[in-house]
This record gives C-alpha cells, sequence and structure tokens, in this order.
C-alpha cells in the first residue's frame, strides 16, 4: 500500500513541475515537493537512501549553490548518475520536488550520487530524514538577520545536525579553515574532519587588502580575533591569545585572483601538487572551487576528472551567471549580504566595461531589513562615473545609499519595475560592454521569469 502512496506522490509532482514550467508561472521548485510530503511525508527519506554510493550535503551561508554546482559537474564527469536540487531550492520542499522529479514512476531512484544543498535553517530537519555521508560548509556570514538569528545560533544549527546524524553514522566533515566560526565545528568528531583553506591570495591588477566591512567574529573564549592574513570578512589566517587558531587545512592552495579567473595551485608544497583555472570572478568562488575539490579528492575522484568538471561547470541559478541578451554579455550575481555584496563590487570596480543594474527587495525571502546595503562597501564604486540604474522595491534606498557612497545624483536612475529597469540598462550597454546585474533573492527569481520573455 504505502508503495502505492510513493507511486502517486511522484506522478502528482511530475505533473505539476511540468505544468508549472508550460504555464511559465514560476520555477516550481516548492509547491510540487509541498504536495509530494502532504501525500507522503517520507518520500524524500525513501527516495533519498536508494543513493548508491555517496550522499553528500552542502550547506554555509554563501556559494551553496556555486559548489554543489561544481561537485555534481565534476561527479558527471566522472560519469556517476547525479541527483542534484540545482535550481538552489534548498528548503525540504525544494529538496523533495528535485529529488523526486528525477525518480522514476516505479518510486526508484537510479543515482550514484545525490548532491544536496541545504539550507542551514533546515539541516537538522533534513537529517532527520536521511544520512550524509560527508557534510561540507562552506562559510558562515550574517546573514537575513532577521530570520536566523545570529551566527552562533546558525553554527548551532549545523553542530546540531552533525550530531544527531552521527548517532546514525559519523559523517566526514569538510570544513573551510580560514572561517573561525566554521573551522570549530564537528568538535565532537576530530577524526572526520578535514580541512580546506588558502596559504596564499594574490589579487592581480586590483587593488589589494579592500577588505570591506570587516564582519567581527569572536572566539569561543569570547576575546576577538586577529589575524596573521585577512583575506575578506572574517576569513583569514586567525589565531586567538587562548591559543585557539587555524587549523592546518589538509587540502591547502594558492590563488591568484583575476578580474573574471582565478588560478589556483593546489598543494603547492608537495609533489602531487596541481594547477586548476576557473572562470569565475571573485575570491568567494576560489573558495567554492577549492572545497569542491577537497570534496571530489575525499571521494577519490582523479585529477583529470575534477579538472574537467570544474571547467565544464558554468553556474546555474543566476550565482553568477553568464548569458547574452540583445548581443549583449550580462553577467547576474545574486546578493544578500554586505560581504557577498562587497566582493562582487569590488569585481565590477575592476572591469572599465562594466555597466551596473542593482535590484534590491525586502521580501520574507530576501530578509526584510535592508540596512545591510550600509555595511556593503558601495564606497569602492566613488569613482565610478557610468549611470548606476537601481531598481526593485527598495530602489530609493538603494539610491541614497549610493548617494552617500559618492556616486554623482545625475549618474543614478531609479526605475522601480524590474522589467523596465533590464531594457533601459541594455540600452545603455554598448556591444563591448558588460552589463553586471545584483539583485536580491525574489529580485532574482523575479528577473528570472522576465527573462525567460527574452528567449
Ligand atoms: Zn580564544
Amino acid at each position: 500500500m504505502k508503495k502505492i502512496s510513493y507511486i502517486f506522490s511522484i506522478l502528482i509532482t511530475k505533473m505539476l513541475v511540468r505544468l508549472i514550467k508550460f504555464s511559465k508561472s514560476g520555477a516550481g521548485t516548492n509547491l510540487p515537493g509541498k504536495i509530494a510530503r502532504k501525500i507522503s511525508p517520507d518520500i524524500l527519506s525513501y527516495l533519498v537512501k536508494q543513493t548508491k554510493k555517496e550522499i553528500l550535503v552542502v550547506t554555509g551561508t554563501n556559494g551553496k549553490t556555486t559548489t554543489s554546482g561544481f561537485i555534481a559537474g565534476i561527479l558527471e564527469n566522472d560519469r556517476r548518475k547525479t541527483v542534484h536540487n540545482r535550481h538552489g531550492a534548498n528548503m525540504l520542499t525544494g529538496l523533495t520536488t528535485a529529488v523526486v522529479n528525477e525518480s522514476n514512476i516505479l518510486g526508484e531512484l537510479i543515482a550514484d550520487n545525490c548532491v544536496l544543498e541545504i539550507d542551514e535553517a533546515y539541516l537538522p530537519k533534513a537529517v532527520e530524514e536521511f544520512t550524509p555521508d560527508i557534510i561540507l560548509v562552506t562559510n558562515l556570514f550574517r546573514d537575513q538577520l532577521d530570520r536566523y538569528g545570529e551566527l552562533n545560533s546558525t553554527a548551532k544549527k549545523i553542530e546540531l545536525a552533525i550530531n544527531n546524524s552521527s548517532q546514525k553514522k559519523i559523517p566526514k566533515i569538510i570544513l573551510n579553515a580560514d572561517d573561525p566560526l566554521v573551522s570549530a565545528l564537528g568538535e565532537n568528531y576530530p577524526e572526520n574532519r578535514v580541512y580546506y583553506g588558502f596559504n596564499e591570495v594574490n589579487f592581480i591588477n586590483q587593488e589589494e587588502n579592500i577588505v570591506g566591512s570587516q564582519e567581527t567574529a569572536n572566539c569561543k573564549c569570547k576575546s576577538k580575533f586577529n589575524y596573521e592574513k585577512l583575506f575578506y570578512g572574517h576569513i583569514g589566517h586567525f589565531y586567538c591569545s587562548c591559543g585557539n587558531k587555524r587549523p592546518e587545512p589538509k587540502i591547502s592552495a594558492n590563488v591568484e585572483i583575476n578580474v573574471n579567473s582565478s588560478k589556483l595551485v593546489i598543494n603547492p608544497d608537495n609533489n602531487q601538487g596541481f594547477e586548476i583555472n576557473i572562470n569565475m570572478p571573485g575570491l568567494y568562488n576560489a573558495y567554492n572551487a577549492l572545497s569542491a575539490i577537497t570534496m571530489a579528492l575525499e571521494l577519490g575522484i582523479s585529477i583529470n576528472n575534477i579538472t574537467e568538471g570544474l571547467k565544464n561547470y558554468s553556474t546555474v541559478f543566476g550565482r553568477a551567471e553568464k548569458l547574452k541578451l540583445n548581443h549583449k554579455e550580462v553577467l547576474i550575481q545574486l546578493i544578500k549580504n554586505p560581504i557577498g555584496a562587497t566582493e562582487v563590487l569590488r569585481t565590477v570596480k575592476d572591469d572599465i566595461n562594466g555597466v551596473l543594474l542593482i535590484i534590491i527587495n525586502d521580501n520574507y525571502a530576501d530578509g526584510r531589513d535592508v540596512s545591510w546595503l550600509w555595511d556593503a562597501n558601495f564606497e569602492l564604486l566613488a569613482s565610478y562615473n557610468k549611470t548606476v540604474i537601481v531598481s526593485g522595491i527598495r530602489a530609493s534606498d538603494m539610491a541614497v545609499r549610493l548617494k552617500h557612497a559618492g556616486i554623482k545624483a545625475e549618474n543614478i536612475i531609479i526605475i522601480e519595475d524590474i522589467s523596465k529597469a533590464l531594457q533601459k540598462s541594455l540600452l545603455n550597454t554598448k556591444e563591448s560592454e558588460k552589463l553586471y546585474i545584483l539583485p536580491t533573492y525574489t529580485a532574482l527569481l523575479a528577473l528570472q521569469k522576465i527573462l525567460r520573455s527574452y528567449y
């Protein structure tokens, strides 16, 4: 009987996903999963447990979608059948939609690996439904404060998930050594921790040491961390007078950050070192790549397949999405907190052919509080002498912020309607130029809906 209910849920989900796609009424990532879970509450558990090899989970504040995309790209290159919530819907309903949609109508999930990007707040619930073999944590930044409270409470949620999951099977825990909040996780299972981190970071043709708004991170002894090297935000080679310090990473790397790409040298001090280039901007994406490489090495995937997999990957769901509109190059990068936004602004500032559209919403999923705009380093644009178009529900707030950052009032255009703002931005962009679009989460969803009419 139970199997019939699974099959019924799968059929309904698949139908809904197609219907929503066909009617162009949204990405259809959450509702089908919600209904499937109403019909069979344990459908996600039932399907994910059929994974033949490892169940891989990616969590953290920033970079989840890019990191899991990198990992899926590498696994597929290794000829593993991979199930992945590639649209970035990372709460339980979105996860369910993705997994159910990949199953067949006999109630089977044919997969060597599952790569599941999971929202930090939902991780404890998720591990009640299935047991991950590896949990990878990217970083922890202040994000959507009014949704999840403070950073420490997010760290506690992840720790809780690791502990609960370990009652069934202790997962391998892949952690960012350079993030003091992340590297402290998994403290009950020190043997299972695998660290990655950068030894050296070099910015090429970019002003160095623009750290932006520094996030404060405190040691468990309550003192503020000191840094031998500070890369961005609270990420770097930290230490505390109590003796607590950055752990030595198992997978270490040096990186050269260019305007639109990065070159990573993995294990530089070791004769098995290798070099990887990624065609994505920013140090944050280099971290995403390094974490994915670490995951792949732990799975025993060959360096050749890792390199090829990373190369083939092109970002999904607007996180640094590159596309062509009206013969013009467009780069869309989600912004949702001060650190991420500052990193993107640094890239835009260094690209003299860049044209800028910023879209700010304050819907529930964006976090209702837009005061973070004041913590992002828009001052990086002070000498930017071109028009900036601002759009979205909080376009005027954004305009005020830009004026305050030193951008001339006559260079700022406010167009609240996103569709009209996009049209105007494309008109303003010459064919040799590149349009950077920086939307918040719901602005990105709205933008993607509009983009469909361009194809
Ligand atoms: Zn301390």
